[in-house]
């Protein structure tokens, strides 16, 4: 099964801690770009050798909800006529608080949007304005009302943790308050200041303070303990959904399955090969119009592709595999994929990670995972891997 996924590159303002592939003041470019994504879809499912099974579509960004539901409508129309899509995919738009109406909420809903991703980040009036949030937490309650109205009954709500000058205090009231919208997913993250990005700049030339890792490692514990209090079970490092409600796209990508990248900056892995797409707007339409062919998966937008040998793949797999907190690595997935067994490729640094208590085995024996300790300094777990 193959998960795709469509990168939305406009935004309103372009917010100072951000360092994702994405525009403010392009959307005159929205309807050529709409075009590009649907010939690109064309393009990349005839080069296909068969027409590809899909079970997961997501729309992140950028901001998506800068798109009409009628251009979704001409999207959807294109995707579902190039691949099968399951009758119970997973179809996720991400989207702002205060960029939504009800009305384009129930087209959304009808055109077969079954996920919303709420990009949060705090419920703080002065932390929203820090990181130039164009919205207001109670766009983020109107948001959350409209899209139950609406229909949708499966809403992630996006939260960012480690600000400068956040407290302790500060945090929990923004994570008490966004469980009071009883959401069924939430996404946490802590701070991170980019090289490039305006915060990454201020930090380093002292105007910004930077965040206090050991108060960051307080709260993650805090939110680790609140969240499973409140019902929510961590599945991934940074994801905690209620029974049944686990994103189904990330998880494509964390378990190192295949999936079809379209747009601007759009990165995939399919049969072997990872790509990504010319990161500008005007460059990655112009590329598309070209209309060369190209060898499956890539599309006349791709600027970089390789194909990935057997060992970069065993170390992706533990990368990413051990970020899923509960699964962690299947000690027969790990065979059946590589036809080697989990222990002679990486039987010394297991046994260090473990004999460190930052790697445990299940009860059953048959699967590897982080422990409580190992969650903490998961980027250094993953190191010893890549060498
Ligand atoms: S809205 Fe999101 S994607 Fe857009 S600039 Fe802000 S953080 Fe980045």
């Amino acid at each position: 099964m193959y998960s795709l996924y469509f990168h939305i590159p406009f935004c309103v303002h372009r917010c100072a801690y951000c360092d994702f592939n994405t525009y403010a003041g392009q959307e005159n470019l929205i309807p050529d770009y709409v075009e590009a994504l649907c010939s690109e879809v064309h393009q990349v499912a005839v080069s296909a050798a068969r027409r590809l099974p899909v079970h997961t579509i997501f729309f992140g960004g950028g901001t998506p909800s800068l798109l009409s539901a009628a251009q979704y409508g001409t999207l959807l129309r294109t995707v579902r006529g190039s691949f099968d899509i399951s009758a119970e995919a997973e179809v996720s738009l991400e989207a702002n608080p205060g960029t939504l109406s009800r009305e384009a909420l129930i087209d959304l809903r009808r055109l077969g949007f079954n996920r919303l991703s709420l990009g949060v980040q705090s419920a703080h009036p002065q932390e929203l304005l820090m990181l130039e949030r164009i919205h207001g937490y109670f766009d983020v309650i109107e948001a959350v009302r409209t899209a139950r109205q609406s229909g949708f009954g499966n809403l992630n709500l996006d939260l960012i943790f480690g600000l400068p000058e956040q407290t302790l205090g500060r945090w929990q009231r923004s994570v008490e308050l966004v469980l009071g919208l009883h959401p069924e997913h939430l996404s946490v993250y802590a701070l991170t200041l980019e090289h490039g990005t305006p915060f990454g700049r201020w930090a380093r030339a002292g105007l910004l303070p930077t965040p206090d890792p050991d108060l960051a490692a307080d709260m993650y514990e805090w939110t680790e303990m609140r969240l499973a209090q409140a019902g929510y079970g961590q599945y991934e490092i940074s994801s905690w959904a209620k029974p049944g409600n686990q994103c189904r796209h990330n998880l494509q990508y964390w378990r190192g399955r295949p999936y079809l990248g379209f747009g601007a900056g759009a990165h995939g892995y399919a049969a072997g090969v990872r790509y990504s797409n010319a990161l500008r707007i005007k460059t990655y339409i112009e590329h598309i119009r070209e209309k060369r062919e190209c060898r499956f998966p890539l599309s006349p937008a791709a600027v970089d592709s390789h194909a990935i040998p057997p060992f970069i793949e065993m170390q992706e797999t533990m990368m990413t595999g051990l970020r899923l907190t509960r699964e962690g690595i299947g000690v027969e997935e790990f065979h059946d994929r590589f036809g080697l067994d989990l222990m002679d490729v990486f039987g010394k640094e297991i046994i260090e990670l473990v004999r460190l208590g930052l790697l445990e085995w299940t009860k059953a024996g048959d699967s590897l995972r982080l422990t409580d300790r190992g969650r903490m300094v998961g980027n250094q777990v993953f190191m010893r891997f890549v060498g």
